[in-house]
């Protein structure tokens, strides 16, 4: 399980992406596996001082809710699949290492390192490594993000579940190394036992230049649809998948332009992710140091920070 495994409430992606609609329907799944609610996201500077940000979100168990997805798209008629890779795509064919399957429209949901986006010479997006283990222990009520030099260029956190709890590190694109030494950095500086922790990449640059070509559509992390100040991609890639499978449907019955998918998800989110980048662009300079990330975060305050999480604007709000 490469996941935190937060899922940023309903109300907020209102805020953050405005005029989506229904996500109560879209967000079924993971509000049917959700452990803890939580209203506050607790920033730690690396001096210790704390920084409340209301902000409201959850836990789930992450391999349940990619379960009760995959249940919802068979009972919409979806033929499952499992322990099958896709090697290559090849015109409206997909070789795969239990065959080909021919496909009207095919969609590349396959992570930061596409095979499905490789295959047709759609690019990658810019990702930076991760690693996060699940700890048992007492925890408390909010997500804990820490910043400091033992996260170059990201941060660490610490996500409860109840009884347990996601402790991971995700630092820059440019770091270069083992991410065990932050991690275990991390875990010292909490006091929490050493354990073995899995890695993973998060595309926390921003979405890729083109998402679609000819008639393959890429979603996800494999788009680079990730929240880049904070790396959330449950629900951007939720949110962007809709878009994908409602304009895949008119394409098939009513001939719309596969590239309408692009416009569409743009249009909705794709500002947000936009200013998103500026704003992890602009942190990248304070990041060098513990001391000017301090400065910086006394500067800022919990409410410019809190629009910066968001993705908002962090100076001249309107
Ligand atoms: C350590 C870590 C912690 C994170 N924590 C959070 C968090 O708390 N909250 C949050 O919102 N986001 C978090 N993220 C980001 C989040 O996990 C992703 O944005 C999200 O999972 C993207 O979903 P996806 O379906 O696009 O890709 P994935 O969840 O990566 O799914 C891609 C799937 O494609 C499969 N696949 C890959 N290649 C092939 C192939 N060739 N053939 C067939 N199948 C293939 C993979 O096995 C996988 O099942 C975290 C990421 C990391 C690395």
């Amino acid at each position: 399980m490469q996941c935190g495994e937060y899922v940023a409430s309903n109300s907020e992606m209102e805020v953050i992406f405005p005029g989506i609609a229904d996500m109560a329907d879209l967000m079924k799944a993971p509000y049917s596996v959700r452990f803890i609610d939580m209203d506050t996201i607790r920033i730690i500077a690396p001096g210790g001082r704390e920084y409340p940000l209301p902000f409201r979100g959850f836990t789930v168990n992450r391999a349940l809710m990619d379960q009760a997805i995959a249940e919802q798209a068979v009972e919409e008629g979806a033929e499952l699949m499992t322990n099958i890779t896709a090697l290559d795509v090849s015109g409206h064919k997909v070789i795969t290492t239990k065959g080909e399957f021919e496909g009207k429209v095919i969609v590349g949901a396959d992570g930061p390192f596409s095979r499905v986006a490789k295959s047709v010479g759609l690019e990658w997006p810019v990702s930076s490594p991760a690693m996060s283990a699940t700890l048992e222990g007492k925890f408390s009520n909010t997500c804990d993000m820490y910043f400091g030099n033992f996260a170059p260029g990201g941060y660490a956190w610490v996500i409860p579940k109840g009884d347990t709890a996601n402790v991971g590190v995700g630092v820059w694109p440019r770091f270069k190394g083992n991410l065990n030494a932050p991690f275990h950095a991390f875990l010292r500086k909490i006091q929490l036992p050493a354990v073995r922790g899995t890695g993973g990449y998060v595309p926390i640059m921003g979405p890729v230049p083109r998402t679609v070509k000819g008639n393959v559509v890429l979603v996800g992390d494999a788009a680079g649809h990730v929240m880049p100040p904070n790396g959330g991609g449950i629900n951007t890639g939720m949110i962007c998948g809709r878009i994908a499978g409602e304009t895949i449907h008119e394409h098939l019955m009513k001939g719309t332009s596969l590239s309408d998918y692009e416009v569409r998800w743009r249009a909705l989110v794709g500002k947000a992710l936009a200013r998103g980048v500026k704003i992890r662009k602009l942190a990248d300079h304070f990041f060098g140091s513990d001391r000017s990330l301090e400065r910086a975060m006394r500067f800022l305050g919990p409410k410019r920070m809190g629009r910066a999480i968001r993705c908002q604007r962090v100076f001249f709000a309107r």
